[in-house]
């Protein structure tokens, strides 16, 4: 934001062979020790630790991330909150302390007549560690909402954060590593380079990633993955998408929850979520409506230094993420016309010469089947496009064309017709999304936002968008869980019977 040095950060003569298997080793069998309910009170307690250091983490994420105080919130309360979510969770699971920790998967079935010899499925925490590769737009959210569901589990965790702001992620660690709510070697760091990382992977072992499509490709096909079976989830980049259903009209409920939502979604933290906005498709109609109260929406916006009061959008992560933006709004501009551009206004207490701010853009599109680049292409900064469509198979093949996404968010108005057409969109499109979002005035000040990835739900897409799936509640353990039929007796299948 200010063009000055923060920190360093380096990865170099890391023994990470040895540190893994320390981590698997000690980490993980002291973790196993504990039983799920112990483990959910160690999520209450590192939420704890991260509460009583919050300031320190405001602090480090508007000089780091360039984010205003709403949007350091994002991922700093997110992460409080995502872990207080799971330990409320884990506090429900059954436990059978004499047992290693396991989870019953459905009923048993019998193999033999009237059940004397059956098949049990159960669920197992896997006995290798969890390495988490993450993105630059969530330093700490991205880290605890992996963590938590790994550590209910009982798996040792390494994370990578990514380099540009690795710097929050590491003082959270330091600061549970230092607190000791957590068995030696639960929780660990590498920061920097991510050179050998995938090499020190064993079978056991999970990978969880989330970038872009580009790495994520790369991580496929390392020989971890493909030949040593190590388990991965991929959350990768998305083209998500806003509809307006047809009834709208201009200045509706449904038509002003959607420009608002828009609009909020365009710039906050700058446009830098996985989950954001990028295209809008309206009824032809109100094509033009649309764009207007967009625009000025986002005519409102104060971009520049987010130290500054008067500031509502403060700056993109860094040049490097400013350069790509101004390029991929470059391509987008291709096939598409300006429909609001806030890059006259100055910015607010910030050099443009040195500062990574970006003011927002919305672009537009009335023929939306020609278009190419605008359907594929994530701008990774406040930058949308608005469509038209004509007919509801029309908006749903063009939100398809995204081709398979984190999250879309349908609005509508109330009523039964509606809400029925409502439910048969979400359905067809939830083929093709992680979750779909409906907005209608009766909720219009209960929802939990387009782009906000909430605990309880599914956060992961199909496709493109990396063919993940993280969260959804209690869901999140399987990953790090590995599941087996255990064929016996109907007497020793009554001893894996956990208590509540
Ligand atoms: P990136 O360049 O792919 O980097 C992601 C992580 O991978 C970083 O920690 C990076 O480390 C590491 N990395 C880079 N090359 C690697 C390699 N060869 N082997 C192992 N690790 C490697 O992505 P980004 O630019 O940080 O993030 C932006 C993208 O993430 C966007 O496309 C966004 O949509 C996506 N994203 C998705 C979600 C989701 O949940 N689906 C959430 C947030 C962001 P270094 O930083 O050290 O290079």
């Amino acid at each position: 934001m200010l063009g000055n040095e923060l920190v360093r950060v380096d990865a170099a003569g890391l023994d990470l062979a040895g540190g893994f298997a320390h981590a698997r080793r000690v980490g993980g069998a002291g973790l196993r020790a504990l039983t799920y309910g112990q483990r959910a009170e160690r999520l209450g307690a590192i939420a704890k630790v991260l509460q009583a250091n919050r300031d320190t983490y405001y602090e480090i994420s508007t000089a780091n991330s360039g984010t205003t105080k709403a949007d350091s919130g994002v991922d700093i309360d997110g992460a409080i909150y995502t872990l207080g979510v799971f330990a409320k969770l884990g506090a429900t699971l059954p436990d059978a302390p004499f047992l290693p920790s396991f989870l019953l998967d459905g009923d048993a079935t019998a193999l033999a007549k009237g059940g004397a010899f059956a098949s049990q499925h159960v669920q197992v925490p896997t006995r290798g560690l969890a390495l988490f590769i993450n993105a630059f737009n969530f330093p700490s959210w991205g880290l605890w909402e992996k963590a938590a569901p790994a550590l209910l589990a009982g798996v040792p965790v390494v994370v990578k954060p990514a380099t540009a702001t690795a710097w929050l992620t590491q003082r959270m660690v330091r600061d549970v590593v230092e607190a000791g709510v957590l068995p030696e070697g639960a929780l660990n760091i590498v920061c920097g380079s991510s050179a050998g990382l995938l090499d020190a992977l064993q079978p056991f072992d999970v990978l969880s990633f989330t970038g872009s499509a580009h790495t994520a490709a790369l991580l496929r096909r390392h020989p971890a993955v493909a030949e040593r079976s190590v388990r991965v989830n991929i959350e990768a980049d998305s083209v998500n998408s806003a509809l307006l259903m047809l009834g709208a009209t201009p200045g509706s409920p449904a038509f002003e929850l959607l420009v608002k939502e828009v609009a909020r979604e365009m710039t906050q933290k700058s446009g830098q979520k996985c989950t954001a906005i990028r295209r809008v498709f309206v009824p032809e109609s109100l094509y033009d409506a649309a764009a207007e109260a967009i625009g000025a929406r986002l005519a409102k916006t104060t971009v520049g230094n987010p130290r500054n009061e008067a500031v509502r959008m403060g700056a993109l992560v860094s040049r490097e993420q400013l350069r790509s933006v101004q390029d991929g709004l470059a391509q987008l501009q291709g096939e598409a016309q300006l429909l609001f551009d806030g890059r006259g206004a100055a910015f607010i207490d910030a050099d443009p010469a040195v500062a990574a701010c970006h003011a927002p853009v919305l672009l537009g599109r009335r023929d939306a089947d020609s278009a190419e680049l605008l359907h594929c292409t994530e701008v990774f900064g406040p930058v949308a496009t608005l469509m038209a469509y004509r007919d509801l198979a029309q908006a749903e093949a063009l939100v398809e064309r995204g081709e398979g996404s984190l999250a879309c968010s349908l609005y509508g108005e109330d009523g039964t017709e509606a809400a029925a057409a409502l439910a048969g969109t979400a359905l067809n499109l939830a083929a093709s999304h992680g979750r779909v979002h409906v907005i209608t005035p009766d909720v219009a000040a209960l929802h939990s936002g387009h782009g906000n990835v909430m605990p309880q739900s599914l956060h992961g897409g199909p496709g493109r968008a990396g063919g993940g799936e993280e969260l959804g509640g209690l869901r999140a353990l399987n990953f790090y869980h590995r599941r087996a039929a255990v064929q016996a007796s109907a007497s020793v299948l009554t001893r894996l019977t956990p208590v509540a």
